[in-house]
């Protein structure tokens, strides 16, 4: 299968710097609809940590979830039509 990476935006808990941060497609999918914990890493200039996201920040990876995968979805049709 695949390995996309959905690119989430994150905050960092310590300085509050915005960053990007990278997350396997098929992962996070299983784990939201698992209700697992989804980690992520702070990527920001300062600080290296892990933490895991919070109700609001699933919420958010979901949405981008579902836009990549409707993109993916769109680029498929496309390339067999
Ligand atoms: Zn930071």
């Amino acid at each position: 299968m695949d390995n996309s990476i959905v690119r989430v935006p994150a905050t960092c808990p310590m300085c509050g710097q915005e960053y990007l941060v990278g997350l396997e497609l098929e992962t996070i999918s299983d784990r939201l609809a698992t209700g697992r914990s989804i980690k992520l890493d702070c990527n920001c200039a300062r600080h290296t940590l892990t933490w895991v996201a919070n109700e609001i920040e699933r919420a958010q990876i979901r949405e981008y979830t579902a836009a990549v995968r409707f993109f993916m979805a769109e680029k498929e049709q496309r390339t067999r039509g």
